[in-house]
């Protein structure tokens, strides 16, 4: 009896587990994170490649389960079975993860794992297969989004296997795929609240142009409230230092990206509300904030064709002018 709740889907292939095992690249001196190992069918493989294996598991069945089935073999003393959920537990050092996850944490695992110091050298995992296309996603593709551009930011991901729902017992609504993720280190020196503020308001509507998503009522509103705040507390010489908050702030990067439909857009150009250029305040701001977008050749860009790179540029673009995302 298994717990669709859990997201327990059983690989039952073992060919498969063989494949995902031998392109994990595993070495013998490797301690090994496994997450959600079930009954152990990858557990087993993953004990005779590596060094050791740390198994985190949620459902205590499954544990006692794992934990009945190394027993008294030479496999037991290399494992180690944690009881809890994944993503409220401090992660132990490890070299590399390699496992097939419940589907329903894909989001916060990944940006837990790539929170995680120091670096591990890969992670392999099993994704739902449109989740897996949105990571490795490059500009220009139907699939890029926000979980695209924050994930590479962070990492290099890969591709590497299609794996049909019939490997598993009982078999998901969807197919799969397993993804290679690397964490980039060192990263690129930028704000993360910073990013993800910019990247959120450009993936909202990301088939428009930037100078139409800009110029939405609503993202004004935004920006120049920040903007007023910032210069309020530099009047009152309070103002946060400019200093980058490397510190591995990511958390923010890997927010709502459960409902993998939320960046649906219509692609429609038309329906944008101008703001009322009444205000005299207010329509400088808007000026300030179409001159950067100017001074970088943005206005007819979309977001669904920039790069990390082009993201970069117009961050320090509107930063350099005193605008700010958070
Ligand atoms: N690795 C096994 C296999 O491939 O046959 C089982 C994979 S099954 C898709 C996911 C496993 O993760 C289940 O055993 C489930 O109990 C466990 N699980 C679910 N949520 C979890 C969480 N938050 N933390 C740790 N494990 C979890």
């Amino acid at each position: 009896s298994f717990h669709k709740s859990k997201g327990q889907h059983i690989l039952k292939n073992p060919l498969l587990v063989d494949s995902i095992v031998q392109k994990s690249g595993i070495k013998s001196t490797d301690v090994i994170l496994e997450i959600g190992p079930g009954t152990g069918n990858l557990t087993k493989k993953l004990l005779e490649a590596g060094k050791s294996v740390i198994a985190v598991e949620l459902d205590p069945r499954m544990v006692l389960e794992l934990q009945r089935r190394f027993q008294g073999t030479p496999l037991s003393n290399r494992l180690k079975v944690i009881q809890g959920d994944v993503l409220k537990c401090d992660l132990p050092y490890f070299d590399i993860c390699v496992a097939n996850i419940p589907y329903q944490i894909s989001s916060p695992l990944t940006f837990k794992l790539l929170a995680h110091r120091p670096l591990f050298r890969a992670a392999v995992i099993m994704f739902q297969r449109e989740f897996a296309m949105r990571l490795v996603a490059q500009p220009g593709d139907t699939l890029y989004c926000r979980l695209s551009v924050n994930t590479q930011l962070l990492a290099r991901v890969s591709h590497l296997l299609k794996v049909g729902k019939n490997n598993f017992r009982p078999p998901p609504k969807v197919d799969s795929s397993v993804v290679r993720i690397e964490p980039r280190g060192p990263l690129t020196p930028v704000n993360f609240k910073e990013w993800d503020g910019l990247v959120r308001i450009c993936f909202n509507r990301k088939n428009k142009t930037i100078g139409s998503i800009f110029r939405q009522k609503s993202v004004l509103n935004i920006l120049e409230k920040n903007y007023r705040t910032l210069q309020a507390l530099q009047f009152s010489e309070k103002a946060p230092s400019d200093d980058m908050e490397m510190a591995l702030d990511v958390s923010t990067l890997g927010e709502s990206f459960g409902d993998l439909s939320m960046d649906a857009d219509d692609g429609n150009d038309d329906d944008d509300i101008e703001m009322d250029d009444g205000d005299t305040k207010r329509a400088e701001f808007k000026e300030k904030v179409l001159a950067v977008l100017k001074e970088g050749n943005f206005e007819e860009k979309r977001s669904s064709k920039l790069a990390q790179a082009d993201f970069m540029h117009l961050l320090s673009l509107f930063n350099k002018a005193g605008i700010h995302f958070s």
